[in-house]
């Protein structure tokens, strides 16, 4: 028995970011169930127990085999008493009452739809359903509520459908070269990522996470509003929130003594919502990461950094002077704030009528290139393989991991990294492909 479970416990390894998740798992019934007892218990408050089900969702999702008997779990890391009674039902019942009877409450279903709009979170979902809220279009016939409601929530009401649409992994990287196009405009020899869902294999998801970084460290400051600005100028945006001004060495510099929220970051961003022609044409989804792949090369030796910077300079005409222009940033904030300034009503007018555009979530994240590679393994996640290598990291390597780098709180240093397989080298972990990043 005791052989036994030392057995089981090398199977499966103590921390999510040394394992290998596929996005398919061998147990999508257990997985499932352990997943809405997590959710349930986020709607609950209850972060210890949300934690507790991911984890168990989390160790399930990496075994490479299909449980069969409640044995071959026992003793698994991070497997605990009520996720084994849980297990142990759907193996030998089919079925877990109590995951059941979540799935059976109307409450649950309606947290998970207002959950779903955007600018919503599980304290005013709570709200809508305790004042008899029930659907969507409850929220857009009960105008005693709308003097509640923010602009974001406005905005994801209206937009609900568009919005609640899957993107396509061909249609997110159209958005990304429609956005490299215009950047060719302001600053040739951009590089883009598509992160996120994408690049974890999922085949569709909520939003075009998207990595924007160019190979000579500084080009890229000043570039977000620039951007915007002319991506507003095409009419392409409907809503958004730009962060800047933070992407300064002495600021991450500064920030690093202090923890970081675990999902939050410095760069300069963008969050918010594009409008894309109907006709915008699908991209076939191989090429994503060559540049990629340029850009790794191109870091590894001198030359070919002086190389690249050759093959640019031919370009520099079209290079505009990039400075730190924070009055630009400014009035590209004001600009944007003043286009979302339509009312409610005008927002659900605008959504009503044929369109030939459809609203898409897009985040669009400026890296400076030596931070690039941390960014990305941050912005590919997913969250629970984020949480795990932080969480490694601080416990194991008593270093600091955020998307900026690799920090010795200690000494002040940090460790640059090259590409991805750096990053875990720093890490000493084994690499983990980005598709087996489904905690
Ligand atoms: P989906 O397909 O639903 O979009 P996703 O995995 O792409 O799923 P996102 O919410 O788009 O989920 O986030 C992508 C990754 O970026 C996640 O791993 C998350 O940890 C990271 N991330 C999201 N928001 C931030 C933020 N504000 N700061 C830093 N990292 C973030
Ligand atoms: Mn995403
Ligand atoms: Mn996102």
């Amino acid at each position: 028995e005791s052989q036994d479970s030392g057995k089981k416990e090398a199977i499966v390894k103590e921390y999510a970011c040394m394992r290998k998740t596929p996005l398919k798992s061998k147990n999508p019934d257990i997985v499932s169930a352990l997943e809405t007892l997590s959710e349930n218990a986020f709607f609950h408050d209850d972060e210890a127990r949300r934690l507790a089900f991911q984890k168990a969702a989390g160790v399930i999702k990496s075994l490479n085999f299909k449980i069969k008997n409640i044995n071959q779990v026992k003793g698994l890391h991070d497997v605990g008493k009520h996720s084994l009674e849980v297990i142990k039902d759907i193996i030998e019942e089919g079925s877990s009452i109590e995951v059941e009877n979540i799935i059976n409450d109307p409450w649950f279903h309606q947290m998970k739809a207002f959950q779903s709009i955007y600018g919503v979170g599980p304290s005013k979902a709570k709200k809508w359903i305790a004042q008899n809220v029930f659907t969507i279009d409850d929220l857009i016939e009960r105008t005693d509520l709308h003097s509640s409601f923010d602009h974001r929530m406005e905005l994801g009401i209206s937009f609900y459908k568009d919005l609640n649409t899957q993107v396509t992994k061909q249609h997110a990287l159209a958005i990304k070269n429609l956005i490299q196009q215009h950047l060719e405009e302001i600053l040739p020899g951009c590089i883009l990522v598509l992160a996120g869902g994408f690049r974890r294999g999922k085949a569709s998801g909520h939003d075009a996470d998207i990595l924007l970084t160019h190979p000579i460290e500084g080009k890229e400051i000043g570039l977000l509003p620039k951007l915007l600005n002319l991506l507003s100028d095409s009419g392409l945006v409907l809503h958004g929130t730009m962060e800047t001004g933070h992407n300064n060495p002495q600021t991450i510099m500064k920030d690093k003594g202090k923890p970081l929220a675990s999902n939050v970051d410095h760069f300069d961003k963008w969050i918010g919502i594009m409008k894309i022609d109907k006709n915008l044409k699908d991209l076939d989804s191989s090429d994503n990461e060559n540049d990629l792949i340029q850009l790794e090369q191109n870091s590894l030796t001198e030359t070919s950094i002086e190389t690249k910077k050759g093959r640019l300079s031919k370009k520099r005409s079209f290079v505009q002077t990039l400075d730190n222009n924070e009055d630009f940033a400014r009035d590209t904030k004001k600009k944007l704030a003043s286009n979302s300034k339509m009312s409610f009503e005008q927002l659900l007018a605008l959504s009503s009528k044929d369109k030939q555009w459809v609203a898409r979530r897009v985040d669009i994240i400026v890296v400076p290139v030596s931070q690039f590679f941390y960014a990305l393994v941050g912005w590919t996640g997913n969250k629970w393989f984020n949480r795990s290598l932080r969480l490694y990291s601080q416990r194991v390597l008593g270093l600091k991991l955020t998307s900026h780098g690799l920090f010795d709180l200690n000494r002040g240093t940090s460790l640059p990294a090259n590409s991805e397989h750096q990053v875990f080298d720093n890490l000493k972990l084994e690499y983990i492909e980005p598709t087996d990043r489904n905690c």
